[in-house]
């Protein structure tokens, strides 16, 4: 059976029967890693290998921290102008659908002034604002983007880069929830990149952010400590109890990334092949279509409409009993999303496309 759900999604193989072999006694010690004290020596080791894995396959610069948090992505939503912002400035937002505008509604909701610097609203968030028209306003401290908007299928193809009138640039925040470690990124490009693990990284109850040191120590002070990314970063993520469970399965992630895979640019021509696949599946058939423009189709979630919407219960049924699981579409929008995380296999794809041209021949 395979799982396309947007999220928590399907995990590799390997790395559940490599969880399930060490499950009650990791590596001879007698117990659970459930069971270990984060400050233990064994639990430490492990904590740190998948720092360092995540940084070698990611290249992660030295000047940039990596942090193991709680709360999901949608706690960052706040967190960040928390950090960002306790010495003034704007936070600017580019709005690509409905978790960039949820990322900006925190934002507003816990008193900061913020501003819209580009918005695909104007075409239904079907194509991402063209990097010559974003604008800035004066007193931006960084631009926030969603470099892949889950729901709706909508992917940046490019790095946003903006600079201030005084030539410096603007730090650039990055929702990267669902699709980190699909390709190589350059890390450097990004002042902050987060993402709730869910998706591309491990089980839920687990975030990860990568921040650059210069943009530690601007926290407004009456914040909790543990909201505070410096606090966090001088820690270690242990200001208290992390969630150790879900630390370890990412770091089982991050080697089956690095080993099995083969590093993210292996990742990458995978997610490509997969991605091209299915949408060239959907343009053929009279039956599927998807709306977005082609060089922001989103190469993780790809949602899709049939022609005739009293179809989509028979065409949920029949997927879920040939084993093609988690299809429908988000709530809000209905019709159907296939995600195509790095866990998905590339069999599966080719399965799902099987199923949907049989059953457009039946049914279409
Ligand atoms: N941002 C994006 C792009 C998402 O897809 C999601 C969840 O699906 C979130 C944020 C919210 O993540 P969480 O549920 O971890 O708060």
């Amino acid at each position: 059976r395979y799982n396309f759900c947007a999220g928590p999604a399907a995990l590799p193989e390997a790395v559940l029967a490599r969880a399930r072999d060490e499950l009650l006694d990791y590596q001879g010690r007698g117990l659970s890693v459930m069971e270990m004290s984060h400050r233990s020596d064994e639990f430490v080791a492990i904590a740190e290998q998948a720092e360092a894995d995540l940084r070698e396959l990611l290249g992660v610069p030295s000047n940039y921290k990596v942090l193991f948090l709680q709360g999901g992505a949608s706690l960052q939503f706040a967190m960040l102008p928390m950090n960002l912002l306790g010495q003034g400035g704007r936070g600017n937002f580019i709005q690509t659908g409905i978790w960039g505008k949820k990322a900006f509604n925190e934002a507003k909701r816990l008193g900061f002034d913020c501003y819209v610097a580009a918005s695909s609203e104007s075409n239904g968030h079907t194509a991402v604002p063209a990097a010559d028209t974003l604008k800035i306003s004066d007193d931006a401290a960084y631009l926030h983007y969603t470099s892949n908007e889950t729901i709706g299928g909508l992917e940046f193809d490019y790095t946003p880069h903006v600079q201030r009138n005084d030539g410096t640039s603007v730090p650039l925040v990055c929702d990267m929830s669902s699709n980190i470690l699909s390709g190589p990124r350059d890390v450097s490009q990004f002042g902050v990149i987060y993402a709730g693990a869910q998706k591309n990284i491990g089980p839920a109850g687990l975030t990860l952010v990568l921040v650059r040191d210069d943009l530690l120590g601007n926290a407004q002070p009456t914040i909790p400590s543990l909201f505070d990314y410096q606090l966090l970063a001088e820690a270690g993520s242990m200001v208290n109890t992390p969630p150790t469970y879900a630390w370890y399965l990412a770091g089982l992630v991050f080697q089956w990334l690095k080993t099995d895979v083969g590093g993210l640019a292996a990742m990458d021509a995978i997610n490509q092949r997969k991605a091209e696949k299915l949408y060239a599946a959907i343009d053929a058939s009279d039956l599927y279509s998807n709306p977005i423009a082609r060089h922001n189709r989103s190469r993780m979630n790809v949602p899709f409409v049939l022609e005739d919407a009293r179809l989509d219960n028979a065409f949920l049924k029949e997927a879920d009993e040939a084993g093609l699981l988690n299809l429908k579409g988000h709530r809000s929008v209905g019709g159907m999303r296939a995600s195509l995380y790095n866990a998905v296999p590339e069999e599966a794809v080719d399965a799902l496309i099987a199923f949907m041209a049989d059953f457009e021949q039946r049914r279409g």
